[in-house]
């Protein structure tokens, strides 16, 4: 009888949700001679709705905390003991070769790595962003250090740019504009002065480059009516100092496009994409956009046997989001069940046959502006404001987390 590791990395929507699909649909399967556990493996003990972050990031009392920071492991606690273990570290080194993957604990004091050898692993390490007020780029409590010097400094802050015309820099500039101007009504849109004038600076020829121009140009006007302007065709050349925005959050920047133009704002926000967290892993297997290199059964064929990613920082999704990931997750995990029994010795029918992921590409992007408005295109289909609201711009999705954090959402193999 031997001990098998089904290690998973990544404790957000591609790595939680992986790890209850097998704890419920896979491991009681497989046969009893060996047993099996999955190792979920995040920098953070807690889980969070990334997408609120743009309102998040103002104030605790824009959403209740407990909903949106969720402990990771007491959420596992609903499975047998020998069946889950929670791993509070970084992943520092995958050896495919040797089918190890190391990983520095964070609950240690002094710096601490654990070698694990993995029987199968599945890499759902995501995306850090550009600016740490975004998102889990390292643990929760780094997040809130760096929204606690953000909102010292929001009160005296005269002027803010954000850069990247993208939905996190729209629903950023957005959320800030109600927040600190209000909405139109105390000034007219285009004639009167906002308290805190904000500039979004975007690359392209339009923001939200996703939608359809009709749908950016009223994007605009409701950004307009909360007194943000936008600078089109023109990206940050130089930030000065060079740390302003992303190590140092408080500091005023000076900003130069590459037009000519200098900004000199209070506060900086560079919105302008995200990078794969890949740095653990040999080069070798990733894509040419820095994702792992994936196929469309979940699969990373060059890492050898029963190795996988899902989630953004995989290369078989073009448009990511958390629906796209939560529809890959089924297929992903059905693909593992068959790999696992195969290894076994079962075969044919027990094991079913491969499934793969087909992505729909047809847009669906919804973008909240403040609390109230929001622009949006569902499978195509330009969505009223209010729809937009009801969906997300209340909560930003907070309203479906519970079920994914506690498992819920898995309740049925599909
Ligand atoms: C501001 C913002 C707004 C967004 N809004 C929306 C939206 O409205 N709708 C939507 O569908 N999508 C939205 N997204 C995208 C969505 O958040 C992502 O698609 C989703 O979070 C990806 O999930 P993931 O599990 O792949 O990775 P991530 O959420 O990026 O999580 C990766 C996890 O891996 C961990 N990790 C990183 N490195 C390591 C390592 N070396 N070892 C172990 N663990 C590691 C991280 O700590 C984290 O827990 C938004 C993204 C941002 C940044």
């Amino acid at each position: 009888m031997g001990h098998k590791n089904i290690v998973i990395l990544g404790g957000s929507y591609g790595g939680i949700s992986t790890a209850h699909y097998l704890l419920r649909h896979v491991i009681p399967v497989l046969p009893t001679e060996d047993t099996y556990q999955v190792l979920l493996v995040s920098p953070s003990s807690q889980a969070m709705c990334r997408q609120a972050c743009p309102r998040a990031m103002i104030s605790d009392e824009m959403f209740p905390q407990e909903k949106l920071f969720v402990d990771i492991a007491p959420s596992f606690e609903q499975y047998p003991k020998d069946h889950f273990r929670f791993i509070q570290g970084t992943a520092t080194q995958l050896d495919h070769n040797n089918r190890s993957i190391y990983v520095q604990l964070n609950t240690s004091t002094v710096p601490e790595t654990e070698k694990i050898e993995f029987h199968a692993i599945v890499i759902a390490t995501g995306t850090s962003t550009t600016s740490p007020l975004l998102g889990l780029n390292r643990d929760e409590l780094y997040l809130h250090q760096q929204w606690a010097t953000f909102r010292a400094v929001l009160p005296t802050a005269k002027s803010i740019v954000v850069a990247g015309g993208g939905p996190s820099g729209i629903e950023t500039a957005g959320e800030l504009g109600e927040f600190l101007n209000g909405r139109s009504g105390c000034f007219t849109s285009k004639t009167a002065t906002p308290k805190v004038p904000i500039t979004v600076v975007t690359g392209g020829s339009q923001i939200l480059p996703a939608l359809r121009p009709a749908i950016a140009k009223k994007a605009e006007k409701y950004l307009s009516d909360v007194g943000v302007t936008i600078i089109k065709n023109a990206r940050v050349k130089t930030v000065t100092p060079s740390g302003a925005g992303i190590d140092i959050i408080d500091s005023k920047a000076t900003l130069t496009l590459d037009d000519g133009t200098i900004l000199t704002p209070d506060i900086y926000i560079p919105a302008t994409g995200v990078s794969p967290n890949t740095g653990f892993i040999d080069s070798a297997l990733l894509s040419n956009n820095g994702r792992v290199e994936t196929d469309n059964t979940f699969r990373i064929e060059k890492a050898g046997p029963r190795v996988y990613a899902v989630g953004d920082v995989a290369s078989n999704v073009q448009n990511t989001g958390v629906h796209v990931i939560l529809s890959c997750i089924p297929i992903l995990c059905a693909n593992m069940k068959r790999d696992l029994l195969l290894y076994t010795g079962k075969e044919g029918v027990a094991v079913g046959s491969d499934r793969v992921f087909k992505e729909d590409l047809r847009t669906s992007q919804m973008v909240p502006i403040g609390r109230n408005k929001g622009v949006g295109e569902a499978m195509g289909y330009q969505l009223p404001s209010f729809l937009v609201w009801l969906a997300k711009g209340r909560d930003y999705w907070l309203w479906t987390t519970a079920n994914v954090w506690s498992g819920k959402q898995w309740a049925k193999e599909s």
